[in-house]
Order: structure tokens, then C-alpha cells, then sequence
């Protein structure tokens, strides 16, 4: 059996890698686990199963993904050149090059809703921070009702 692993703090790149809270770093921010569920990949909860934290922290916060998705699928390509070079290699005698243009396509495409789901996790890692000792709702009396500003008061 598992230990009890609930007071040790998640990693981050885990946390990133499984689509998780960025503030509690356990709850899941999709409503479902395979990617591949394209009807429903980015289907998230309103809130954090576990902490509470709002998923959608504002209207439209997900729009800036798209810097994040682009960093990815550079990283992706970045990658697949390298370890084309490494492996195959590249030739001005042959059309390897298009060959790797082509896998990289293929692969970008098939990596799509992967890297589309971990640009939002990342991008909300950007903006929300880890705390385990939050607690959702505004602190008593101030009259805010976003909890994610709680902590600019
Ligand atoms: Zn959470």
C-alpha cells in the first residue's frame, strides 16, 4: 500500500506534467484524463476538486496558452531535429531533411492536445502559486469575492 503522502509537497514538473492545481499541486484541472478525448480534452472544472482554487482565475485567462504552445511545439521541434541529426542525419545528396520535416509535422500534430493541455497548466503555474495552506473564499470582513486576489489585499 501507498504511504500517506498528503503533507509533502508535490514537485512542480510533475505537477505540470499530470495537469494539476497549480496552487494545491494535486487536484486535476481537466475533467478528463485522456487527451485523446478530443470532444472533451479541455474540458476543465470550475473549481479544484481539491483546493478550491478557480481553474478559469478570469475571463478569457487562457488566451495568452498560445505563447506557451508555441514554446512547446519549438521545443518539440527543436528535439526531434537533434535527435534526427543524431540518429539519421542530414545530407545535402538526399532528402532526409523532408523526411524530418515531415515526421515533425506528424508528430505535432498527434502531440497537439497534449501540448494544448500543458499550456494551460503552465500558464496557470505562471500566475497561481503554490501554497498548501490555502484556503478558498476572501479573508473575513474585506468584502472581496475573488479568492485569487486575497493575497493583494
Ligand atoms: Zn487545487
Amino acid at each position: 500500500m501507498c504511504a500517506d503522502k498528503s503533507n509533502v509537497k508535490p514537485s512542480l514538473l510533475k505537477s505540470l506534467l499530470g495537469n494539476k492545481c497549480a496552487r494545491c499541486r494535486r487536484g486535476s484541472i481537466y475533467t478528463t484524463k485522456n487527451p485523446y478525448d478530443l470532444k472533451n480534452c479541455l474540458k476543465m472544472p470550475e473549481k479544484c476538486p481539491v483546493c478550491g482554487q478557480q481553474v478559469e482565475v478570469e475571463v478569457g485567462f487562457y488566451y495568452g496558452t498560445g505563447y506557451v504552445s508555441y514554446a512547446l511545439s519549438i521545443a518539440v521541434c527543436v528535439a526531434t531535429l537533434i535527435a534526427w541529426w543524431l540518429f539519421i542525419g542530414f545530407s545535402i545528396y538526399d532528402n532526409r531533411i523532408f523526411w524530418w520535416l515531415g515526421v515533425n509535422a506528424l508528430l505535432l500534430v498527434i502531440m497537439q492536445p497534449l501540448l494544448m493541455r500543458w499550456s494551460r497548466t503552465i500558464w496557470m503555474a505562471f500566475f497561481v502559486y503554490y501554497d498548501e495552506n490555502w484556503h478558498q473564499g476572501p479573508p473575513e470582513g474585506t468584502g472581496r469575492s475573488n479568492p485569487t486576489f486575497k493575497n493583494a489585499i
